[in-house]
């Protein structure tokens, strides 16, 4: 856990105002909703960002996926084919603790200026994600620069 990351505190419970929904993972709602229904998904686990993950994590990503997706139907959305489920990416993250935005409906989705929009540098959609990553296996020893490089070769263009 990380002392000053918000998320981390959140998902300890001792931010009182945040709604916990679920145990390993944690869904709250977007302080900012940029669509009626706006949540974040996040491993209790303090992971950085997308720019963190390899091979290892696709089934957490698929996991926090389908924890989204359970949100959205329990608050009553029944189209599933108008969703948005999609992660941002470094520099463009307000919190650095790897959080999915699950938006619904995506067609009402109202800050569609830059934030949002899938597969540019700034977001990435789920599951284009998890395909990224799926062949992803860094060596262990390497450095987080290293690394960022490594995976910036890898990002489609
Ligand atoms: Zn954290
Ligand atoms: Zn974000």
């Amino acid at each position: 856990m990380d002392e000053s990351c918000i998320f981390c505190l959140i998902a300890s419970g001792q931010d009182k105002e945040a709604e916990v929904i679920k145990q390993d993972l944690v869904c709250f709602r977007d302080i900012c909703p940029a669509a009626p229904h706006h949540y974040l998904v996040i491993p209790r686990k303090h992971i950085q960002s997308c720019f963190s993950l390899n091979r290892r994590h696709v089934n957490l990503v698929e996991r926090m996926a389908q924890m989204g997706k359970a949100v959205l139907q329990e608050q009553g959305i029944t189209d599933m084919t108008d969703i948005m489920l999609g992660f941002h990416q470094p520099p463009f993250i307000s919190v650095s603790h790897l959080h999915l935005h699950v938006l619904a409906p995506a067609s009402q989705i109202t800050d569609f200026d830059y934030k949002f929009i899938p597969n540019t540098p700034s977001f990435v959609e789920e599951h284009s994600l998890r395909r990224r990553i799926q062949n992803f296996d860094p060596d262990p020893g390497a450095n987080q620069s290293h690394l960022k490089l490594l995976f910036q070769k890898i990002l489609p263009s």
